[in-house]
């Protein structure tokens, strides 16, 4: 299995990338904040619990997103030639539980990628986003600043988790979408374990 962490703040272009990236490496797509969206459609208690949260730029509590994680791991582990994890894990005991979790199904993190993308440029883009995403929290400059605010504050501290293992690569996220997506793929190749195909077949959709 080739396990990809990607990773960066609100609106670096994680969402962008992986999509690129699930066709090329024949990886599923795990979005937290997809996943917790989709809970929101169906209305689901947890989704009304955690829409509060997400409305106001603030972090959904750990043990709802790894239970997440932990169910969509289950549900794809037959299929999936690995996995593209995107806004997760955003905390270090979500990092500690992912290992935890792969290490059930004899895997782990090959690599973390960061997107670099400074503030103003951030917040441009999420309100770029937010005239047609639909989302709340890409609407209001405060809430925008207050997710950077939480990115700097509690998910930073994230990729520290990773270096001390040797896992961590930082690029650019300012450039066009092909070129970041060919330094990613460059990375990749670097860390993909000699075993793993990499056939440009057909994407998978996640199973919730
Ligand atoms: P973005 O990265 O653009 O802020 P996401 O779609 O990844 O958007 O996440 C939207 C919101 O969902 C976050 O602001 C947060 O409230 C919640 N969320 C997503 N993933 C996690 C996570 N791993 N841990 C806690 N909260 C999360």
């Amino acid at each position: 299995m080739l396990n990809i962490v990607l990773f960066g703040p609100p609106g670096a272009g994680k969402g962008t990338q992986s999509q690129k990236l699930i066709a090329q490496y024949n990886l599923v797509h795990l979005s937290t904040g997809d996943l917790l969206r989709a809970q929101i459609a169906q209305g689901t208690e947890l989704g009304l619990t955690a829409k509060k949260l997400m409305d106001e730029g603030l972090l959904v509590p750990d043990e709802v997103v790894i239970g997440m994680i932990d169910n969509a791991l289950q549900a794809n582990k037959e299929t999936a030639g690995g996995f593209i994890f995107d806004g997760f894990p955003r905390t270090v005991p979500q990092a500690e539980r992912l290992d935890q979790l792969l290490a059930q199904h004899d895997s782990g993190i090959n690599c973390m990628i960061a997107l670099e993308v400074g503030e103003e440029e951030l917040v441009t883009r999420l309100l770029e986003r937010g005239k047609t995403s639909g989302r709340p929290d890409d609407q209001d400059v405060s809430k925008i600043r207050r997710r950077v605010t939480v990115y700097n504050t509690e998910t930073a501290q994230v990729a520290g988790y990773y270096a001390a293992q040797n896992k961590f690569h930082a690029l650019n996220g300012i450039g066009p979408i092909d070129t970041i997506f060919g330094q990613i793929c460059a990375l990749i190749d670097q860390h993909k374990p000699a075993t793993t195909d990499n056939p440009a077949e057909a994407t998978r959709e996640v199973k919730a």
